[in-house]
């Protein structure tokens, strides 16, 4: 399948951990993982489960975390957001977003 972000990777089989604020959830989760960008993409299944295991763990709320890799693009730095997170938040293009910097804590808000 065809990576949703980058749509030039192919999405295989990969093993991931699902860290939520410091809490290893899943440890080696069998997942779609593009080959080229490394975005994730889990099932609407999985997606409820991590959900449930966040509830119990107390710790739903917090978000799911992903690790990430800072890019560049031309000569400015880039995350790309994973397909997860733009369906949770309902990003679209252009939508305003509010970065604030807290510690070492990059924050990202969908303004309404
Ligand atoms: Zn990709």
């Amino acid at each position: 399948m065809e990576c949703p972000k980058c749509k030039k990777g192919t999405l295989v089989k990969a093993r991931d951990d699902i860290v939520v604020e410091g809490v290893k959830l899943v440890a080696g989760l069998e997942v779609e993982k593009c080959d080229r960008c490394g975005e994730v993409v889990l099932t609407v299944e999985q997606a409820s489960k991590l959900r449930a295991a966040a509830e119990e763990a107390g710790i739903w709320g917090h978000g799911i975390r992903l690790k990430r890799k800072v890019s560049r693009i031309g000569k400015k730095w880039a995350l790309y957001i994973p397909v997860d997170v733009e369906r949770m938040l309902g990003l679209r293009h252009g939508r305003r977003v509010e970065i604030r910097v807290v510690g070492k804590r990059m924050v990202v808000e969908t303004e309404e």
